[in-house]
Formats: C-alpha cells, structure tokens, sequence
C-alpha cells in the first residue's frame, strides 16, 4: 500500500459521519460546522464535479444500499426472535399444562392404590369370616335349633344323653 494512503487514513480518523442536509447521505464531517456532502457542496457553489466526487456518490449508495440490506435482515432477525419468544411462550404453557396433568394422574393412581387396598382388605376379611357372615350364621342357627327340637329330653324320656346333648347344642348358637 502506499504510504500516503495511510496517511490519509490517519488524516480523516478523527472525522464523524454524519448525514447531508441537502441529499441526506452520509458522508465524513471534518469540521462541525459542515452540513453538506462534499458533492452537494460543490454543486450548491457550481464547482466542477470531478471523478473523485463521482466516486463519492457511488459510495455513498453502496453504503446506503448495504445499510437497506443490513436492516432489512434484523427486522428479518427480531420477526424470527418474536416467533421464538411466541414459540417459547407456548412451549412453556404445554409443559405446565403436562405438569398439571401428571399431578392430577398421581393424584388419581393414589386414590385407586388407597381404594384396592380397602378392597383387598375387605376381600380377605370377607374370606376369613366368611363362616360368620349373617346369611351363613342365619342358617346355621336355623340348624342348631332344628336339632335342639329333635333331640329335646320331652321326646326321649327325659334321658339323661338328650339332656346333655341338648345342652350341647344351644351352647354351639
Ligand atoms: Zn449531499
């Protein structure tokens, strides 16, 4: 590179972009007091255009053509980052609404787990008593009385066995 390039580099370091009154592109201010583009100065005067100023509003369309295209893709990037967010917020109303699901299911498995060990408790009582139940007591003593009746001492001359078996008898009621 040549060497006075970069000293023109150092030489318009300091300088600000700013925006022409007149064609409002952008262009670097030297000095504060400076509200047009070097092009629209000359032309405000009628000062010859040269090839350099030429140059200067090609670039000055390259930089506004790229900074269209820059801010058209992060319009394109927050439209995407909104869509994520819905995304995300829907995401999340999905897995509370699955937590919510779960809990009322465990809640439900405990309360069938609670009910079949009340049944199963019930079932092995029933099999245990199950000689004693009302009904099957009910017949049993129809039974006992029954007996009592055909063996009572009156029908058997009062014999002393009818006696003690009787007595045997209503003491199984
Ligand atoms: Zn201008």
């Amino acid at each position: 590179m040549n060497p006075d390039y970069e000293n023109l580099k150092e030489e318009i370091e300091e300088w600000e972009e700013a925006e022409c009154m007149d064609c409002g592109m952008a262009y670097g201010q030297a000095q504060e007091w400076q509200h047009y583009c070097p092009v629209c100065f000359k032309l405000d005067r009628g000062y010859k255009i040269l090839v350099g100023d030429r140059h200067i509003v090609w670039l000055q369309q390259e930089l506004l053509d790229e900074r269209t295209i820059a801010e058209e893709e992060i319009e394109a990037l927050k439209d995407a980052q909104k869509r994520l967010f819905k995304k995300a917020r829907s995401l999340k109303e999905e897995v509370r609404e699955a937590e919510e699901a779960l809990e009322q299911a465990n809640r439900e498995f405990a309360r069938l787990e609670r009910d079949y060990e009340r049944s199963r408790r019930v079932l092995a009582h029933k099999l245990a008593m199950g000689r004693n139940t009302r009904s099957n007591y009910d017949e049993f003593y129809d039974k006992i009385m029954d007996l009592v009746k055909l063996c009572h001492p009156d029908k058997h001359a009062n014999s002393a066995r009818a006696t003690e078996m009787t007595k045997w008898l209503l003491s199984q009621r």
